[in-house]
Parts: structure tokens; sequence; C-alpha cells
């Protein structure tokens, strides 16, 4: 029986530290986790999942309108967003006890409280009450960044956008990223006019380029506002709840919702880190080595907090390496290579390794391959929308290196190529391979 009051304690149960947290357990560990909000963390709480339950939502906005050239009778529908709203927050609620529920099948107590940080075992919570253990394991994720701009308290982040009384009918979104090009999509299908306001003049900036144009333009086409190299300069709020958004050098824009999408970072501030002497970076990042662990021997980080990729199943791989290193006996390290990822804008794109720039600057000699087509779907809906699929080979060894794609359904088809991106497949494979028929996906084994 050890010193300590637990072998580990983990602070944040969203993905990384929930996984970190089931899987010691299941390797022997007496283990604690405590969450000051809600279990599940940002993924399940107010990100990937109810995000996803409104790309949803939003889609049959396209879908209701394409059913008529398919032969329904659809009469004029209505959205109401309360309906949407409730629902996927009822979603939330099961899924969170359901990892409640996980945790407690490990035998993994959960502290529903703060935790803060006292000593390299030490651990002092919101009550006061002060526990031990062998291990520290912070989890504590990333959180909305706010540019400060005069009246940004006027606006939401993505923490609170789930949760809207009303579906605005006027929408501005600060950001080119990855939220701010998915709301986009969601407001304007659920009928808002939307304006993204950008500080540069790239969006997306680490997808390939021409796949980013193409999602630039089709959102265009369907009604939606850019404006790049705008910087904000004040937000005004009036008597009837309405915004006016002040723009150096361009045209004030007036709406009923500014989002801020303008990334996301380390929430790292107030836990103890330093006062313990855990090294942080400049960007508030826990820094941490190949085997997640920090400069103090006993203390340990995974996921958003440490800034490596901010990504759910990246966060879950580090969690579960994390338990087998330390509990399991078996030290391992994440891979980081080809980690496929997704814009789940309208229409989507997917991509997994290199663009064809980051080719050209690594590999010299590149091939690359397009497939520029309109979905089989698409053409029938009288849907103007072209999709891009654009494959990357390496030309001395024939292996592909990046695969990018826009067009409905990119994500899906996406994550199963990544797996011969993965394991350095060539064209020539690719090419191998017998097209399925009829698909948007037998593209990839017809680029010529
Ligand atoms: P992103 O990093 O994707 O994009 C941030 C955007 O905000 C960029 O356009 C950036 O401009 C701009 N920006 C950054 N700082 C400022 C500033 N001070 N003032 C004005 N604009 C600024 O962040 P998101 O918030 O969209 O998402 C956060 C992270 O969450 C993502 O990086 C991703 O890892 C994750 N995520 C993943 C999703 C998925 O997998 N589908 C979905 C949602 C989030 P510039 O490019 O010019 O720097």
């Amino acid at each position: 029986m050890s010193d300590y009051d637990y072998d580990l304690f983990v602070i944040g149960a969203g993905s990384g530290g929930v996984r970190a947290a089931r899987v010691s357990s299941a390797h022997g560990a007496r283990v604690a986790i405590a969450e000051e909000y809600r279990v599940g963390g940002t993924c399940v709480i107010r990100g990937c999942v109810p995000k996803k339950l409104l790309v949803f939502g939003a889609h049959f906005a396209e879908d209701l309108k394409d059913a008529r050239r398919f032969g329904w009778n659809v009469p004029d529908c209505d959205f109401d967003w309360k309906t949407l709203r409730d629902n996927v927050l009822a979603d939330v609620d099961r899924l969170e006890g359901l990892y409640t529920q996980t945790l407690g099948n490990h035998k993994v107590e959960i502290i529903p409280e703060r935790a803060t940080i006292a000593g390299p075992h030490e651990v002092k919570l919101a009550s006061g009450k002060t526990v031990t253990a062998k291990y520290i394991l912070v989890a504590t994720g990333a959180w909305p960044m706010v540019p400060e701009v005069e009246g940004a308290e006027h606006g939401v982040t993505s923490n609170e956008v789930f949760h809207l009384d009303e579906c605005p009918k006027r929408v501005v979104i600060a950001g080119g990223g990855y939220i701010a090009n998915e709301f986009a999509g969601i407001f304007h299908e659920f009928g808002a006019h939307v304006t993204l306001v950008n500080r540069s003049d790239q969006m997306l900036r680490s997808y390939d380029a021409q796949i980013r144009d193409r999602l630039l333009q089709i959102s265009m086409g369907k009604g939606i506002n850019f404006r790049f190299n705008a910087q904000m300069e004040r937000i005004e709020k009036n008597e009837d709840g309405t915004m006016c958004i002040r723009i150096k050098d361009g045209d004030p824009i007036a709406c009923d919702l500014l989002l801020f999408a303008t990334g996301r970072k380390p929430k790292s501030d107030s836990l103890g880190l330093e006062e313990v002497g855990v090294e942080i970076d400049d960007k508030g990042a826990i820094k941490v080595d190949d085997h997640n662990r920090t400069n103090v021997e006993s203390i340990y980080a995974v996921g958003d907090v440490t800034n490596r990729v901010q990504l759910t199943p990246v966060a879950i791989r580090e969690g579960h390496a994390f338990a087998d290193t330390v509990f399991g006996g078996n030290p391992r390290t994440v891979d980081y290579g080809c980690i496929p990822s997704a814009v789940f804008s309208h229409p989507p794109l997917a991509a997994v390794g290199m663009t064809e720039a980051e080719a050209r600057n690594k590999l010299g000699t590149v091939k690359v391959y397009t497939s520029d087509f309109r979905a089989m779907k698409n053409v029938l809906a009288n849907r103007n929308e072209r999709a891009l699929y654009k494959m990357i080979v390496d030309a001395t060894t024939d292996r592909v290196v990046g695969l990018h794609m826009i067009g409905p359904d990119a994500p899906e088809i996406l994550q199963a190529a990544a797996v011969a991106v993965k394991a350095g497949l060539t064209k020539q494979d690719f090419d191998d391979t017998v097209a399925l028929h009829p698909s948007m996906a037998e593209e990839l084994v017809l680029l010529k």
C-alpha cells in the first residue's frame, strides 16, 4: 500500500483525462478524477458532439430542398431552434451520464469540484481538503480565446453558442478556422445572414490551398459573407439587444449575435503549476516530454493543455499511452504522423498528410492528382456544388503522402483512406484497387 491517498489524481474529466483515469484504474491504480464543470469535457459537453448534431440538423435545410427533385412532395418547412437545441442538450446529458457511469464501473472516484496543485504529490480541492497522490495528471483542456476588443463582452464563444434562446437572424463570426467555418455553415442553413470576419486573408491555413479556396467559393455562392484582413475595432450593443461591429477601414456590420471563434488557449492558469515549478510555454501550454511527463517527475499532462494537436482522438491516445506507460508496464508514445482531420463545414472538408505546398517544400518533386466533380446526388438535385479530391504523391517513391477532399461525406471517406496513407501505400496500390461504383469514394482509385 502506498503512502498516498491515491496512485493517480487526474485534474479534468475531458477526453484525455477520462481515458487516462479509467485505463490506469484497469491497470490496478487507485484513481480519483476532479471535474469543476461536467464530466465529458469540451468534446462531449460543448464541442465535437453537440456541434456535429447541429451540423446534422442544418443539413436538413438542403436535404428537404433537394428531396423535391427526387420526387418527394415536401411542403414549406419551418425550423424550430428550440426543439433542436433541447434535443441536442438532452443528448449531451445522456452522454455525460454514460461517461460518469464508465468511470464508476472502473472504480474511479469522481470529485465534482475544482482542484489545484499544491505540491508535487498534493492536490487542493475547492472545498479546502488536501489529498495526496503518487502521480498527478493535468488534463484541463483549452478555453476559447477572445481578442482584446472594446465591447468583446457582448459576444459569445463556442461555450455559450449551444444554449442560445433564439436562432439569430444576423450572425457575425470572428475568426476563420474550424469553429468559424463550421458555425458559418450551421447558421446559414438555419436561415441566418452570416458574415465571417477574419484578421488575415487566409482561412483554415493548415489545409491545402485549393481545398480551402473551394470551400470559400461554395460558401460565398450560398450567400455567406466574408471580410478578410478585417480588424474589429469596437463592438457596440444597442438598446434593442442588436449589435454594431465596427471594423477598421471598413463598413460596420449590424448583427444579433457575435461569435468569437478565434482559437483556444491551454487552460493552465491558476492551477498552481508555476508555484510547484512546472514549466509552461509562452502560449500557456504545459511542456511535456514524449511520455507526457512535465519537468516535475510526478506531474504529467495530456490533451489540449499541452497544445500539441488540439483534437479529441489525440488527447484520448495521449491519456491511454500515459496510463499504459505509468501503470501498465508498457511504456509507449503517441505517433503524431498522418493524423486525419476534418472541418464539418457545408460541405465538409477532410485531410490527411502533407498539403501540396508542404510536400513541394519537403520532398522537392511531387505529383499531384485531382478529381473535380459534381456528386451524382448534387447533379440530380440541381445543386451546383463541385467536390474536389486531391492526392499528393512523392514522385521518387510513388508513395501517397497527402489526401485532401471537400465534398459530401468527405470525413467519412477520408477516415478509411487515411489507413492507406498511414500505411505508406503507393499511388499504384490505389490504382490496383477496383472502384466501388457508383460512389464518390471511387474517385480515389481512378485519379489520372
Ligand atoms: P482555429 O485555430 O482553427 O482558428 C482561429 C482563427 O482565429 C484563425 O482564423 C485566426 O486567424 C483567428 N485568430 C486567432 N487569434 C486572433 C486574434 N487575436 N484576433 C482575431 N483573430 C484571431 O481556432 P478555432 O477557435 O476555430 O478552434 C480551436 C481549435 O479547436 C482548432 O484549432 C481545432 O484544433 C479544434 N477544433 C476542431 C474541430 C474539428 O476537428 N472539426 C472543430 C472545432 C475546433 P489567423 O489564421 O490569421 O491566425
